[in-house]
């Protein structure tokens, strides 16, 4: 088996001052072999997610020998294969590295306007666009894996008020 892919991904969010990342490794074989999440406090997102590539760095180095040893990127020390590393737009690493902050603020049923049954606009510092029916947002949270972000909670949550 020449130039096995290990498989892995990072991602960092951060709120209320806090950051954390999420992170998984997968053998070439695809046997989850990490997954982890972790509050690393007043970080920057990029620092967040330095720390999240040393522990994932960390597993991979403890599974160096279970595996052959091709060193296509030397600098990288994951001796046992070629690693394929996704960071930041890994839907299941941002969804861990969500997992441990604390819960998103309440987005005010009163910012969303009905534009037709189903769609509307959520009004904020910004203004997004929400399909209920589809259960999409337009925003940065929805967009980076954070589903369903605050402003379809509060949609489908305004519809389940009205009956
Ligand atoms: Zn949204």
């Amino acid at each position: 088996m020449p130039n096995p892919t290990w498989t892995g991904a990072v991602a960092a969010h951060a709120r209320g001052g806090s950051a954390a990342f999420g992170g998984w490794l997968r053998t070439p074989s695809g046997v989850l072999v990490w997954r982890s999440a972790e509050r690393v406090g007043d970080m920057t997102l990029r620092q967040a997610v330095d720390r999240g590539i040393s522990a994932l760095i960390r597993v991979g180095l403890a599974h160096k020998t279970s595996a052959p040893r091709v060193t296509t990127w030397p600098e990288l020390p994951l001796r046992s294969g070629k690693l394929v590393l996704t960071l930041e737009e890994d839907a299941a690493a941002a969804a861990l590295a969500e997992s441990v902050l604390p819960a998103p603020p309440q987005f005010e049923a009163a910012g969303l306007e009905m534009l037709e049954p189903g769609h509307y606009v959520a009004h904020g510092s910004k203004d997004y666009q929400v399909w209920t029916e589809l259960g999409i947002c337009s925003c940065p949270a929805f967009t980076y894996g954070s589903r369903p972000c605050k402003h379809l909670k509060a949609a489908l949550e305004a519809e389940r008020l009205v009956g």
